[in-house]
């Protein structure tokens, strides 16, 4: 076995240290603006009556809908005003009866159980007394918080997309490519990714190996937070990303990851974005957005941290001599994950058929469990 990264740094820890690093929004605590409920409501289609007068037949005085003001009827003795869930309790009722418990005869209900008071009505306040905190700032985003916040009569936040800017580099990305050059397939690919993932994705021209428009093109990020850039993070005389973010005084969070395919994986912070910056080879530019953006757009919403990964079953064994964990391209069936003959980080086409990621420790491993990630 080669131990020639002995120092790369562990795939959960760079998905750690990204989401550490993110700018979450600000979140507010909520507080109860009034009682909830704030009046004693119905919990149930039926009628309202006075519990104490048990199986007697009353008369019915009207009917009250969901938001009709319950001071249009009181209920005296010998009287019920029908009622629909939701609906504010009438002064003098103090049970619901269900349409289901009773019936009705000439402007007459006839209780077929006795009510007890109290049945099926929410009583004011069982939720909460106004001035209750409700939800602590801690807790994160999520479509019922915007639920909670206008319950409350807060202003619920705008539901943008998180805008996300993809730009491919490399001088041989040509849309006619001779046989010397290639076409951008990342760009589309990762424009694509983004789109499904609920970004707000703008195409940008690929860009030329040259430090100069690298700089110029990672400074003027318009609106986007998060810019998603493919190749130019290797070794190579012609990857110039890193130098050039260094020079542009951004925040380097990580370069290389102990991962196959994807070692060369750069994310880092300038101005307030994020730039994911994921290897040129299809396989590994693929595999760290799917990664890796998730948890950028997610931090930057001030949603809870995703995780991609699922329990599965590897159907053969794979090798992997060498010493970092393979993403091994699988299709699956179920939890069984079927390894497709790879040929490793180009290997579009193995990509293209691969339903999922199955987990290979270094070393390789037998058939057996493991986690995946589905391809999306
Ligand atoms: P790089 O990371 O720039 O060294 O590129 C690694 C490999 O990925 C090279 O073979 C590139 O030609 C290829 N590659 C880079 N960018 C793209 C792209 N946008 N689409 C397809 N292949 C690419
Ligand atoms: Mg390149």
């Amino acid at each position: 076995m080669s131990c020639d990264h002995p120092d790369l740094l562990p795939l959960d820890e760079a998905l750690a240290r990204l989401w550490a690093a993110l700018p979450a929004p600000p979140v507010l605590e909520l507080r109860a603006d009034r009682d909830d409920p704030a009046s004693d409501l119905a919990a149930m289609d039926g009628v309202a009556l006075r519990a104490a007068e048990g199986l007697a037949p009353r008369r019915l005085l009207g009917t009250l809908y969901a938001g009709d003001d319950p001071a249009a009827f009181t209920v005296t003795p010998g009287t019920a005003v029908r009622i629909m869930t939701g609906a504010a309790l009438p002064p003098g009722a103090d049970a619901i009866l269900p349409v289901e418990q009773l019936r009705e005869a000439e402007g007459l209900i006839h209780p077929l159980e006795a009510p007890r008071p109290g049945d099926h009505t929410r009583a004011r306040g069982e939720q909460a007394r106004a001035g209750d905190p409700l939800l602590s700032a801690e807790r994160p985003f999520s479509a019922v918080r915007v639920a909670l916040q206008a319950w409350v009569g807060q202003p619920v936040p705008p539901l943008g997309r998180v805008r996300v800017a993809v730009a491919s580099t490399g001088d041989e990305l040509v849309a006619h490519p001779a046989p010397h050059q290639i076409r951008d397939s990342n760009g589309p690919m990762l424009a694509a990714l983004a789109h499904t993932l609920g970004a707000e994705v703008e195409r940008r021209p690929s860009l030329p190996d040259d430090p100069a428009a690298l700089g110029g093109a990672l400074r003027n990020a318009g609106g986007a937070r998060i810019l998603l850039t493919s190749g130019g993070v290797s070794m190579g005389e012609h990857d110039h990303l890193p130098s050039v973010l260094k020079d542009l005084g951004a925040t380097i969070l990580f370069h290389k990851i102990r991962l196959k395919p994807g070692k060369p994986m750069l994310t880092a912070l300038l101005d307030g974005r994020v730039i994911l910056g994921l290897p040129g080879n299809p396989v590994s530019s693929y595999m760290n957005a799917l990664l890796f953006l998730p948890v950028a757009m997610a931090g930057i919403q001030g949603r809870r941290a995703p995780d991609p990964w699922k329990e599965g079953r590897l159907a053969e064994a794979v090798r992997n001599p060498g010493d970092r964990p393979l993403l091994h391209p699988c299709q699956r069936d179920g939890k069984d994950l079927h390894p497709l003959a790879s040929r490793g980080s180009a290997d579009l086409v193995r990509l293209a058929q691969a339903d999922a990621f199955a987990w290979v420790p270094e070393g390789g491993m037998e058939a057996g469990p493991t986690r995946y990630l589905d391809v999306l």
